[in-house]
């Protein structure tokens, strides 16, 4: 049932008319392990100079369309022409550019679900064809050969690494297969590729493959969700078409500015994303000894961790409101029973988390 008005539903295109409003199911809370964010923020000195270049920034001016310092920064940081680079507000922009610019009636978007839930939101809102390859649903493992057959003729195949909510990687190896089977384009949404081990992008990819784009954030290793900064990249082409559909100005002087202050300072994030990493790693033994209390959890290389518990739904609920951590529940989600993601937090926030959830699990 569409949360919409039924006077208003009929007065609006009948792609955005079924939709639901994207809803992140957020409530205050002291430990909020519910958005993949960043828990520990920008280091001091990175935050002062971002401070420092927001107070600086020309806000009486538009901005620079294309953010022409900063995209030659990231062209800089990835060894890519600046041509190839396209920055967006928030990488949630970019990806509705991209179903704009190569979706619509008769265009297939081929993606494997449980994955970001935009995809299919932005998908149907712009009338593409979707085609979901699902995953294996015990194990969330690709099905290869499926996807590469679906993928031959469709206009954009979409592939996640780590994928949101799994958060397992996507092997390079088949990415580079799409590349050279699909006729289409082949997105490589790396959203949380910072968390993953050395290797596992495939950026370098783009040398070689035209119909290849890769997605990066702001939002989460740079730990700057509410900045809405996001990037593409790919060949000069596509990277082209995506500039033609989007707003002139979606990202604000002061966003460029955080973003490019931000990037400045990217080695002492470094140290941030390497303690994320090792805190996923502790939070997932504690998950993995809770196993005689009915827990399951998946390997991870994003900053979250996809756990199953018994009445998930409930479990998400007294978490919330008894022990003041909110995770996100995708138990109602298709392929997803009793799945609950939890963000990375700080070490005692992850304290917290596990405390709540094996008093509630003991049933105490
Ligand atoms: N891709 C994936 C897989 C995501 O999980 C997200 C954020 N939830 C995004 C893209 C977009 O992030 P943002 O708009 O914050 O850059």
């Amino acid at each position: 049932m569409s949360a919409l008005p039924a006077d208003v539903q009929r007065l609006m295109r009948p792609s955005a008319a079924a939709l639901e409003p994207y809803d992140p199911a957020f409530t205050p809370v002291a430990v909020n392990l519910s958005a993949n964010e960043n828990a520990y923020g920008l280091p001091e000195s990175a935050h002062a100079a971002m401070v420092e270049a927001v107070a600086q920034a020309v806000a009486n001016r538009y901005p620079v369309p294309l953010a022409n310092d900063l995209r030659a920064a990231l062209a800089d940081l990835h060894g890519v022409a600046p041509e190839q680079v396209i920055v967006g507000n928030g990488g949630d922009e970019l990806l509705f550019n991209l179903f704009l610019a190569f979706g619509g009636a008769g265009h297939t978007v081929v993606h494997c679900p449980p994955d970001f839930s935009v995809y299919d939101l932005y998908g149907e809102l712009a009338e593409c064809e979707m085609r979901p390859v699902w995953r294996d649903l015990e194990t969330f493992a690709l099905d290869e050969e499926g996807l590469l057959e679906a993928a031959r003729d469709a206009s954009v195949t979409i592939i996640t690494s780590p994928n949101n909510p799994t958060s397992d990687l996507a092997p390079r190896a088949l990415i580079e297969r799409l590349c050279q089977e699909s006729a289409g384009l082949v997105l490589a949404d790396e959203a949380y590729m910072e968390f993953a081990p050395e290797g596992s992008s495939c950026v370098d990819l783009l040398a070689a493959y035209p119909n290849l784009l890769v997605l990066r954030t702001f939002s989460k290793a740079y730990a700057l969700a509410g900045a809405r900064v996001g990037y593409v990249m790919g060949s000069p082409g596509v990277i082209s078409a995506l500039a033609a559909v989007r707003q002139p100005y979606s990202v604000s002087s002061l966003d460029q500015a955080a973003a490019l202050a931000v990037l400045s300072h990217r080695e002492e994030l470094e140290a941030v994303v390497a303690q994320i990493v090792r805190n996923r790693e502790v939070l997932r033994e504690a998950l993995l000894a809770m196993e005689p209390l009915g827990v399951r959890v998946w390997p991870a290389a994003g900053n979250f961790l996809l756990i199953r518990v018994p009445q998930a739904a409930d479990v998400r609920r007294r978490l919330r409101d008894e022990h003041e951590v909110l995770v996100r529940d995708f138990s109602s989600a298709p392929g997803l029973d009793g799945c609950l993601r939890v963000t990375v937090g700080t070490e005692e926030e992850n304290r917290r988390f596990i405390e709540g959830l094996t008093a509630i699990l003991r049933g105490e």
